[in-house]
């Protein structure tokens, strides 16, 4: 069966790439090919990038209310096709068509918020610094910003940056990942048909010729990367040489701890959505519960039940909770894990290998697992696991919990379940995660917030979303003023 090479789309235009190199898209809960991406070269990199750069001037100059209408025609537009676009993410992506939906909602809300940059963007300014002279700041576009994303939230991670970055005058270049291209495709083929200007937004794709081109073009001027760690500090430590900006979100491994005076009935269902929404494949997923003192037993008991219960299949089918992992390898990982897990010493409590999903032999599935009598040393309590698996530290207090958290090296979100105020509080003035949920299991920002991360789970320091969005995408310029 032949399927379609996604095309590129620059300068208002849908470009077929001239790259040999392909890779294969596949639907996850199928095994079906669905799609193949292109590797885009340097040269149509530096298309895009010429594009964007001849927007640039005449964009900038573009009033900021009709910037700001553009954005919220797009939104409409999203909404009008809210249906499609979530059905579109689940088959590429895989995760359960609610899921989706709520990936759109956020999505959404992005735009929504990108239409305050007329007031997000006001700069400052002050009388009579000296008798005569004022003083102001001027938050000014700088240039083309890009973004290169992640495949486990293809539709929502780039509205983190672009509606921001445009909004305020820069012109943008879209690098999705190229497991997941179609998402992208959709919301370009919606935005293709609203009359932005040609060359303000762009797509790319491809992987790291593309990414590297970008970094490197004396004609971008920063970049916002989420995917993981590695790949992330590399880049930031390149784009460093190059002295541009960059915001990197990167890897997790978030500590959910339970105290003893926890409500187990209302904490139970956030710490099921936790660790299995998304089949594990977020990066505010949890990665290990640390069940403190005397509620270990119980607490053991009551998520047993819960994810016993939790349905797995095809995302596309309505009802059903969990999705299988993203791709082939996304699922060998965790199984990979998994045996880990059993040579290093943890009792298998629950078993998700093989499950059946009938009509689905080729879907890349795993049910909920769970781990007992995990320590702290081992890979899958240290490691990003990426996927629907719970492992159990029983510790005796909240000082015990806290030292494992430190220990480990990411520090994106963690939460804590309690009833008392007084936990609650030192753990969000103690615990060094970006994200702290209290009593919250799944720790997402919304958008007027900053998308914060700590650790070597974020480097640089504005982050997305929000204000600080607006911030990494303008470059304040001070300008005093006398007049004789
Ligand atoms: P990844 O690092 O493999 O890929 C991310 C992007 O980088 C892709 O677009 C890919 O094409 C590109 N890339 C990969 N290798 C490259 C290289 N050598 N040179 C240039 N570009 C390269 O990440 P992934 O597997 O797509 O995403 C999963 C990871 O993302 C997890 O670790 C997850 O925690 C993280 N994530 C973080 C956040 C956050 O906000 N902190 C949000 C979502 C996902």
């Amino acid at each position: 069966m032949t399927v379609e090479v996604v095309k590129n789309y620059i300068n208002g235009k849908w470009v077929e790439s001239k790259a040999k190199e392909t890779r294969d898209v596949f639907n996850p809960a199928t095994g079906e090919l669905i799609a193949k991406t292109p590797m885009s070269t340097k040269e149509e990199t530096l298309e895009a990038i010429a594009a964007a750069k001849a927007a640039f001037d005449r964009w900038r100059a573009t009033p900021v209310f009709t910037r700001v209408r553009h954005l919220n025609r797009i939104r409409d537009a999203f909404e009008e096709n809210f249906e499609e676009l979530s059905k579109t993410l689940t088959m590429e992506q895989g995760k359960a068509i609610d899921e989706a939906r709520g990936e759109y909602r956020r999505t959404i809300e992005n735009l929504e918020c990108a239409t305050s940059v007329p007031s997000l963007q006001m700069g400052y300014n002050t009388e009579d610094i000296a008798a005569g002279i004022d003083e102001m700041v001027i938050k000014q576009p700088i240039g083309v910003f890009f973004c290169v994303a992640p495949f486990n939230f293809p539709g929502m991670v780039p509205t983190w940056f672009w509606p921001f970055a445009i909004g305020v005058g820069n012109t943008y270049i879209v690098k999705p990942s190229e497991q997941v291209p179609l998402s992208q495709v959709k919301q370009f083929e919606i935005i293709h048909e609203l009359g932005l200007p040609r060359g303000v937004l762009n797509m790319v794709h491809g992987g790291p010729e593309a990414v590297n081109t970008l970094i490197e073009s004396p004609d971008t001027v920063g970049m916002s990367f989420v995917g993981s760690s590695p790949v992330g500090k590399l880049l930031y430590k390149k784009i460093g040489e190059f002295g541009k900006r960059a915001q990197v979100q990167g890897g997790a491994k978030n500590f959910l701890t339970v105290m003893p005076d926890a409500d187990l009935e209302r904490t139970v269902p956030a710490l099921i959505t936790s660790f299995y929404g998304c089949s594990g494949q977020r990066c505010l997923a949890g990665g290990v519960l640390l069940a403190v003192g005397d509620i270990y037993e119980p607490l053991k008991k009551a998520v047993l039940d819960a994810a016993k219960k939790y349905s797995v299949g095809n995302g596309l089918e309505e009802g059903v909770q969990m999705g299988p992992l993203a791709s082939k390898r996304g699922m060998e990982n965790v199984l990979g894990y998994i045996e880990a897990g059993l040579k290093e010493g943890a009792e298998l409590l629950l078993d998700g290998r093989g499950i059946d999903v009938p009509g689905h032999p080729e879907g890349y599935y795993i049910g909920p697992t769970i781990f007992d009598k995990v320590t702290s040393k081992m890979s899958i309590a240290k490691e990003e696991i990426f996927g629907p698996v719970i492992p159990i530290i029983h510790v005796k207090d909240l000082d015990e919990a806290i030292e494992i958290i430190h220990a480990n090296p990411y520090g994106n979100a963690s939460s804590v379940f309690t009833s008392s105020g007084k936990i609650a509080r030192d753990y969000q003035y103690k615990v060094k995660a970006g994200n702290i949920g209290i009593n919250i299991g799944v720790v997402a920002p919304i958008a007027t917030f900053p998308f914060s991360g700590m650790k070597d789970s974020f480097f640089g320091d504005l982050h997305g979303q929000g204000q600080d969005a607006v911030d990494f995408f303008t470059e304040n310029k001070v300008v005093i003023t006398r007049w004789f």
